[in-house]
């Protein structure tokens, strides 16, 4: 605020005379940096955005060119200097100036400042003011080229100015990422997808309360805030946007487009408008990995969750980089039901978090699926696991290695050429390997699945189907793969004591699967009843479970072997 008077300017000098003039000027051009020269004393008055963004000492200099100079790009400085010699030092440019200058912020950082002045006279028409304006670009290109609507910055204004609007402001930020926008101009060309684009951003607007306003962030995201939004009005607003995305159509079809949304709350989440964004942008990338076409509230619980996931991801991306040094595997007995003797053992999976701590699979594995590391890692727990059963078969010679694969592991191309490798290099009998096959959540090529079935049954190796009852792992899965074994999952074991329906589901499924000559395993047996349960009435081939064994280090296990 200019209100001090300042030695600098003298009683007769111009500029006091504009100068209520120009503080009520400057207040009414955001953004844009407003100056007067007194040409005769080279005195300058300049706004206060000027002054702080610059790091003035004061609004009124009387070294304004060197200042200037200083702050000037190096590329730009002959320009600057010639503009700034005829119009300020000598005043004899012809009045407008217009021209395009970067200029070097405090932080360092470069922007480009467009420059528009002009020369005033006095009575006698001698130079002796020049005013003009910058404006800084990277400001006032606000709005969005394809859309319209105001961009990321105009948002961030206005949400800082919404936080400081009243101590007790309350309200939701809200993020909207459209799913796979990329498809689409991938399929109809960029044309067409900034006109679905505009579209969006017009259907997006008109169901938002008339107050609200969109804005249009960087890639195929917008974003909005709104005072005293609650979750389920919000949730409301968002089902409106789910389906104004499913209007979007070209001449002959209906595209296929959804959005996925993220909202973070003001005070309670945060108070502040950049961690309220990274927020609301957090809870959108959880709405993403949910499944999109849908939306998620920020909570600290999923977001500590997260940045857990993240950092864990990156532990075991150096862990995989480093020959997978801080995985292990674990032997767990598999029993023969009859008598309970020895057989094999199913390999699993462990990791050394940083702090040594172990790392149960359940929750690292989703991660190395989605994220394809385990196929590296899948390789490790092969070679490893067959290396192991090579070295246990010198202590018994039929011993058989159960190894979990993921349905990921058979879409990849190398994977069969690996084991069959594997197999060749370790010199083990194929038919004393068995995969287990996880559940999965989505195979796109069942037909290339199918394929690798029959190559590994060609080979010898056995398969056998994971947490049979659950999920994918199911009859209609029986129905189109050839399986050796069925493993029923422990679910269905544990109160099968108390259950008439699990025993008989045990028990016929059992049946079922002798049928069609297959064996089943049943995992999870913790008690000797249980266990005479399914090996007098039920005739279950083989038994897993804590009663016989828990999963084991290998010198461990190998003590076993050695007894
Ligand atoms: P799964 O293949 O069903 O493995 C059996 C799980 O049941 C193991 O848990 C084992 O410790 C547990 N278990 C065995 N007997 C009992 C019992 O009597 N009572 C109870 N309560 N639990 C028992 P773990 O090691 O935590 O493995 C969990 C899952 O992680 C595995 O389920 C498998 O789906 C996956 N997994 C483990 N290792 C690997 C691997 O090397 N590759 C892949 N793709 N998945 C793996
Ligand atoms: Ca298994
Ligand atoms: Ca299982």
């Amino acid at each position: 605020m200019i209100t001090e008077t300042s030695e600098l300017i003298r009683e007769e000098s111009p500029l006091l005379k504009i100068r209520t003039y120009f503080d009520a000027l400057q207040k009414t051009v955001p953004r844009t940096y407003v100056f007067v020269a007194d040409l005769k004393d080279n005195v300058v008055l300049l706004s206060d955005n000027f002054v702080s963004d610059f790091q003035f000492p004061s609004n009124v200099v009387d070294d304004f060119k060197s200042r200037l100079m200083s702050v000037v790009h190096y590329d730009d400085i002959e320009r600057f200097e010639e503009g700034i010699k005829k119009n300020f030092v000598k005043g004899t440019g012809d009045g407008d100036h217009d021209f395009e200058y970067r200029f070097c912020l405090p932080s360092g950082e470069y922007v480009w400042m467009s420059c528009h002045g002009s020369i005033g006279r006095n009575e006698n028409g001698e130079p002796n003011i020049w005013s003009g304006m910058i404006v800084r670009m990277d400001l006032i290109l606000n709005a969005d080229g394809v859309t319209g609507l105001l961009n990321r910055h105009s948002f961030d204004e206005a949400l800082q100015k919404e936080l400081k609007s009243s101590p007790d402001s309350h309200g939701a930020v809200i993020v909207i990422g459209l799913d796979n926008f990329h498809i689409i101009n991938e399929t109809y060309g960029h044309q067409f997808g900034d006109i679905a684009l505009k579209q969006i951003a017009q259907n997006i607007t008109d169901v938002l309360p008339p107050d609200i306003r969109l804005y249009k962030f960087d890639g195929y995201m917008f974003g909005l805030f709104m005072p005293y939004g609650m979750p389920e009005e919000i949730e409301i607003i968002f089902s409106s946007v789910q389906l104004c995305m499913r209007e979007i159509r070209n001449v002959e079809d209906t595209i296929y487009c959804t959005a996925s949304a993220g909202a973070a709350f003001y005070p309670t989440d945060a108070s502040d408008d950049v961690t309220l964004l990274r927020y609301a942008e957090v809870a959108l990338e959880i709405a993403r990995q949910k499944g999109r076409d849908q939306i998620s509230f920020f909570s600290k619980e999923t977001y500590d969750r997260w940045r857990y996931d993240i950092g864990m991801m990156n532990l075991m991306q150096n862990s995989i980089a480093r020959g997978c040094e801080d995985f292990f595997l674990c032997y767990q007995p598999q029993v023969d039901a009859k008598d309970g003797h020895l057989i094999g053992a199913e390999a699993l999976l462990r990791w050394y978090d940083k702090d040594g701590s172990v790392v149960a699979p359940m929750q690292f594995i989703p991660m190395l699926e989605k994220s394809r590391m385990i196929i590296p890692v899948g390789h490790w727990i092969i070679e490893n696991a067959v290396s192991t059963a090579k070295k246990w078969q010198e202590y018994m010679p039929d011993f058989q290695m159960s190894i979990n694969i993921s349905l990921y592991q058979l879409e990849e191309h190398m994977f069969f050429p690996f084991v069959q490798d594997c197999i060749e290099r370790h010199q083990i009998d194929p038919t004393t390997i068995t995969f287990e096959l996880t559940e999965s959540q989505s195979v796109y090529d069942w037909e290339y699945v199918n394929k690798q079935f029959s190559n590994f049954h060609e080979l010898g190796i056995q398969i056998a189907m994971d947490d049979f009852g659950t999920g994918y792992s199911s009859l209609g899965f029986l129905k189109n793969f050839e399986c050796n074994i069925i493993k029923i999952d422990r679910v269905f074991v544990q109160d099968i004591l108390k259950s008439d329906f699990d025993r008989n589901l045990v028990k016929y499924t059992i049946k079922l699967c002798h049928s069609i000559g297959m064996k089943v395993c049943i995992e999870g047996v913790e008690e000797e009843k249980a266990y005479i349960f399914l090996r007098d009435e039920c005739k279950a081939d083989y038994i897993q479970g804590f009663f016989f064994g828990y999963p084991e280090m290998e010198d461990v296990f190998l003590r076993r072997l050695k007894k």
